[in-house]
């Protein structure tokens, strides 16, 4: 195990583009916690932590992590703090850190609607640039379906708002998340969602089962049937044939994806397109069952 100046509430989860962050945990677990496919912070009960202690950590990071370029504010979502509680948590991060590129954080719609325009320009004032959100669907239905808690126009609204005050979002989709009854509109609204937001960064994640279908049926509010892993592929298609942006930096490279895809949106459309259907060809020969069984 790798040693760590300061005793992390576990587990801890961060973005792939994160890896190389120093972690604060400004909060812990995730203040909503219902999402139908979500077991990420189900073992935490959500809590905001002590400001002191959490400056204390920040002290503590910064003398192990000297030169750190980026930092991750954890848990689910940091960003559910107050302006007032973060702004005190960013000076410090810039005093002690010096010379930091960014800070970041997940968030929800509805944390970034709790603040005005004016108390997010000066979070990005004191170097709070990227908010990464799991929007999972662009499809209202499914978003009631799955209980996110946002409906399509307040996670517009939320993610426009940060960007009108120049915070980049970094958006996630849940291919896979409203099995094959739902696909469709799930891809269409999507993509529908995306080409209105045109978010710096778009990942495309797959629904993973680590407790098993039937944990996650009884949890879900509709019919959920599972895809098989062409239908996974050509609902991911569906999805990037229709987005219509400019230069979205767009990874398909999580652990729970069968395909690797990287590319730019929508300049890369058709080369994407192409190696799905490539993927499709080669995986239809050999169907089995998707999900693997990862968070
Ligand atoms: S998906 Fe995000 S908002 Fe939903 S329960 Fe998990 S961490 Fe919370």
């Amino acid at each position: 195990m790798l040693f760590s100046p300061v005793t992390y509430n576990e587990p801890v989860f961060r973005p792939p583009g994160e890896a190389n962050s120093v972690i604060i945990q400004a909060t812990l677990g995730c203040s909503w916690n219902q999402c139908s496919f979500c077991e990420m912070y189900t073992s935490k009960k959500f809590k905001v932590r002590n400001q002191e202690e959490v400056i204390a950590e920040i002290q503590k990071l910064s003398k192990y992590y000297k030169g750190a370029k980026k930092i991750f504010l954890a848990d689910g979502n940091a960003f559910i703090l107050s302006s007032k509680k973060l702004v005190p948590l960013l000076k410090q991060i810039n005093s002690d850190f010096g010379r930091i590129q960014r800070v970041s954080s997940y968030a929800l719609p509805k944390d970034i609607l709790n603040k005005s325009v004016s108390e997010l320009q000066e979070l990005k004032a004191h170097g709070l640039k990227l908010l990464y959100i799991g929007i999972e669907t662009g499809d209202d239905a499914l978003l009631k379906l799955i209980n996110k808690g946002e409906t399509y126009n307040s996670t517009v609204d939320g993610i426009l708002k940060a960007q009108q005050a120049s915070i980049d979002t970094s958006i996630m989709i849940l291919n896979g998340i409203g099995g094959k009854k739902y696909s469709q509109q799930h891809a269409l609204n999507s993509a529908k969602i995306i080409n209105e937001i045109n978010p710096k960064f778009l990942s495309t994640l797959t629904l993973s089962l680590p407790y098993g279908i039937e944990h996650f049926q009884s949890k879900f509010k509709g019919d959920y049937t599972q895809q098989s892993i062409t239908e996974l592929y050509e609902e991911l298609k569906l999805l990037i044939q229709n987005t219509k942006v400019n230069n979205v930096i767009y990874r398909s490279d999580h652990v729970s994806n069968n395909l690797i895809l990287k590319g730019i949106l929508s300049k890369d459309n058709d080369k994407l397109i192409s190696t799905i259907e490539q993927a499709v060809a080669i995986t239809s020969e050999n169907e089995y069952p998707s999900a693997p069984s990862v968070l």
